[in-house]
């Protein structure tokens, strides 16, 4: 059937589809702790193939999961499913007014983009997730996002108009606000969730929790507010459960003049979290909690260790305060108040601001790697996201936290902990390892206490990550039978046939099913030639991938370069773990790891090492490739290629002895495609030329020659590095090198040089 199927697909979608195993497993996870393998994966090139894939999906009867960036942290985006990558295709800003202030998009658009493209017409996207720069605004819709910002802006679900989007009937519609009385009268779709709000109302005014952060469940509370029906508003946070969404138009907002933040120092968490109540009278634009573990693991992370020198010593917590004003001076009166206040209480003991963007910048940075860092963690247990989300009135968030930090140290364990203060939602992540089946045992135990602790509290168990496979079991509990089964009858009136992302909000499987890591997880001994004993071995370095993306960023830093011009997951350092990972657990077979697919992925790795500094967790692609590589070439041979950039320094200096006649042949086109054809050396690609004096020449010869000799150096010794590119190619680089730590009265001289391994 699944040959059917595919050839269906290609038949009738443009853009790509993908069965094969390593693309199935490519997308067989997320940034939670669940797997499991996907029928197959679309990636549709226009909002036609969306709907030739979901008209398909439905004659082969098939479920369908759509996906954004896969960030997701309780399973959302894996199922067995055929999945509709949105990411690569469908990710355009189609049109933006500003004076009605809304935006219409793709799913695919990434928040960072669309607040890029607003930022020149002053506006932005309200709510921030800390995975801003690759999270999508599909998935956002999906799981009903929100971020630092949430008390100004809300969470997504405020923030969208209207969606086109198609049901798995194939059906397309675009969803707007109506009247109630509208909906009832239309009958339909509309009448039949008009008929569920009526029947349900007073438990949905009951049981619904009363605050800002609640993600859980489907969003029935918002039909009973204020007189209005608007299907976008079940939608957004259906996770991918009711239908596909293919364009959207949002709500845009405009941007703050002027920003400053304040970073709180505590000696007591709970001291931390109870500042919030003094603070929160201020008006901050975010209150945003870090705590020891993730500042610890931070300075010990290349790339963050490097942001954190507003840290003063060794707090047990610090609070990020932000405001918003029109100009410094308001907002250094509105620090200056917070501070004194936060003094008289004897809250805190330093208070670091920062009014400089690129200051401010750096600290969110550090605040939003926390969970990166946290998920990075070295050893078998990790602090894993299950109950990782939970929310309560933030006055209540003390006393909640106090007995949440009980459950943990009842079970031995302990746990990292940061978020939003400002609006009662913590992510506390206890230390777990799902490879064990007493720890398992240990997270379904804890879950089971937390629900119970949200119920009492009044609160969420998801603030915003979402129900997923880790916590849609919860929903009865936390809505009581009548509600869930509302629920379900709202899922059966999107999705009679229960296709779409079966087993997310309802009808979920035990959270302990479908892990990544379970008690049956082995990996091959490989012997390897490089020493991964820091790692803890090549499985571990490989498993140091969280699945949190990082990786698929487009706009800053090094990292992944590749996936910046590809856009595919098997172009990341995500993707390629993942490969690695699949085939060292044994879902590959073993002789994969000298194949084809593994080598595709990592061809095109640049071994920057832009993801040993970038990446959260440190993974280190270019090391894991050079292992690869020296399998590969193992197992296959070495290529001529390789053979000849080992031996590069051999070759400059053959073709030194007559410069001309190398560089005739560098630059000769018929010369060049047959160095494409025999070598693998691409024709476009233009190779460096050989100089016609080589540097170290030059420098023995001004050793020799009286008057433009080596200087004795007044400030002492310099021995210089020269490679084989500037000996060869670029000597005038060396001489430059040379000229200018003379004049800087040192001494220079030459190391002493065998092969830079540098190709
Ligand atoms: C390190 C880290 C930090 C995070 N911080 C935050 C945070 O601060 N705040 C927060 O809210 N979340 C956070 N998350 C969770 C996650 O990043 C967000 O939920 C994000 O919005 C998901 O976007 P995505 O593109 O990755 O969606 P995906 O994970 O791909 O999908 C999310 C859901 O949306 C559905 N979906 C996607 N596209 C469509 C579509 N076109 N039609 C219908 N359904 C669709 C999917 O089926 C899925 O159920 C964090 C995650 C990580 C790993
Ligand atoms: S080393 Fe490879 S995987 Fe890592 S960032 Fe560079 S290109 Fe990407």
């Amino acid at each position: 059937m699944n040959d059917d199927l595919y050839q269906a697909l290609k038949k009738r979608v443009t853009g790509e589809v993908r069965f094969d195993r390593a693309s199935r497993l490519m997308y067989s996870t997320d940034a939670s702790i669940y797997e499991i393998e996907p029928i197959g994966v679309v990636l549709p090139k226009s909002h036609e193939d969306v709907f030739a894939a979901m008209e398909v999906a439905r004659d082969f009867k098939v479920p369908v999961l759509p996906r954004g960036g896969g960030t997701s942290l309780a399973g959302q985006t894996v199922g067995n499913a055929v999945v509709l990558d949105m990411s690569k295709y469908l990710n355009r800003v189609l049109e933006v007014n500003t004076e009605e202030r809304w935006a219409r998009v793709e799913p695919g658009v990434v928040q960072e983009q669309i607040n890029l493209h607003l930022r020149p017409m002053g506006f932005l996207f309200g709510p921030d997730t800390s995975t801003a720069n690759r999270a999508t605004l599909g998935g956002m819709m999906g799981n009903n996002s929100a971020g630092s910002h949430s008390i100004i802006y809300g969470k997504t679900i405020d923030h969208v108009l209207e969606m086109d989007v198609v049901f798995s009937s194939g059906e397309g519609r675009t969803l707007r606000e109506m009247k109630l009385e509208e909906a009832a009268l239309r009958g339909g779709l509309e009448g039949r969730i008009a008929d569920i709000v009526r029947a349900n109302r007073d438990e949905i005014e009951r049981r619904f929790p009363k605050i800002l952060r609640r993600v859980s469940g489907y969003n029935l509370d918002e039909f009973v507010r204020n007189g209005k029906f608007n299907l976008v508003k079940l939608m957004v946070g259906s996770e991918g459960t009711l239908a596909t969404v293919h364009q959207a138009k949002v709500r845009i907002e405009p941007r703050p003049p002027a920003a400053a933040l304040c970073v709180v120092h505590f000696s007591d968490i709970v001291e931390s979290i109870r500042a919030s109540d003094i603070i929160l009278p201020f008006k901050p634009a975010a209150i945003e909690l870090i705590d020891d573990m993730i500042i610890k693991l931070g300075r010990s992370s290349l790339e963050i260790s490097r942001l954190m020198g507003f840290i003063e010593g060794n707090p047990a917590a610090v609070l990020l305060v932000e405001f918003y004003g029109e100009n410094e001076a308001e907002l250094r009166s509105k620090l200056d108040e917070m501070e004194a206040a936060l003094k008289r209480n004897k809250s805190g003991y330093a208070y670091v601001r920062a009014f400089d963007p690129a200051e401010q910048n750096n600290m969110w940075k550090v605040r939003k790697a926390g969970l990166g860092l946290l998920l990075g963690m070295k050893g078998e247990r990790k602090p894993i996201a299950f109950v990782e989300d939970c929310a309560v009135e933030p006055s209540k968030l003390p006393e909640f936290f106090v007995r949440f930090r009980d459950v943990i140290h009842k079970y031995n364990t302990s746990a990292g902990y940061y978020g939003h203060a400002s609006v009662g939602c913590l992510h506390i992540r206890p230390l777990i390892n799902t490879k064990d089946a007493r720890d398992i045992q240990v997270m379904k135990n804890m879950t089971d206490e937390i629900a119970d602790l949200v119920v009492e509290f009044g609160g969420g168990m998801s603030g915003e990550h979402g129900d997923g496979l880790a916590r849609s079991h919860l929903n009865e509990k936390l809505f009581g039978s009548q509600l869930y089964k509302a629920f379900r009858d709202v899922k059966s009136a999107f999705d009679p046939e229960q296709r779409m992302n079966p087993g997310k909000i309802v009808n979920a499987p035990p959270m302990t099913e479908n892990l990544r890591y379970g008690t049956e997880y082995r990996t091959l001994g490989i012997n390897t030639h490089y020493d991964f004993s820091r790692e803890g071995g090549l499985a571990t370095a490989i498993e140091l991938c969280n699945g949190a993306g990082v990786c698929r960023k487009k706009n800053e830093g090094t990292m992944c370069p590749s996936y910046m011009v590809t856009m595919e997951d098997k172009h990341s350092t995500r993707g390629r773990a993942n490969l690695m990972r699949e085939i060292l657990s044994g879902k590959l077979p073993a002789l994969e790891f000298t194949g084809q697919d593994l080598y595709d992925a990592l061809d095109l790795c640049l071994e920057c090492k832009g993801c040993k500094a970038e990446c959260p967790s440190n993974v280190d692609m270019a090391k894991l490739k050079y292992e690869f590589l020296a399998h590969y070439n193992e197992a296959n041979g070495t290529p001529l290629r390789s053979r000849m950039f080992a031996n590069i320094h051999l070759l400059s200096q053959l073709a030194s002895a007559w410069p001309s006649m190398a560089n005739w042949t560098l630059t000769n086109p018929t010369l060049r495609r047959a160095l494409d054809r025999f070598v693998g050396i691409d024709a476009r690609r233009k190779l460096p030329l050989f100089a016609s004096q080589t540097f170290e020449s030059w420098f023995a010869k001004r050793n020799k020659s009286s008057g433009n000799g080596a200087k004795s150096g007044t400030s002492g010794k310099v021995v210089l590095f020269h490679d084989t590119f500037i000996n060869y190619n670029y000597p005038d680089i060396g001489k430059a090198a040379t000229e200018l730590l003379e004049a800087a009265g040192y001494e220079v001289r030459l190391a002493e040089r065998k092969c830079c391994g540098r190709p």
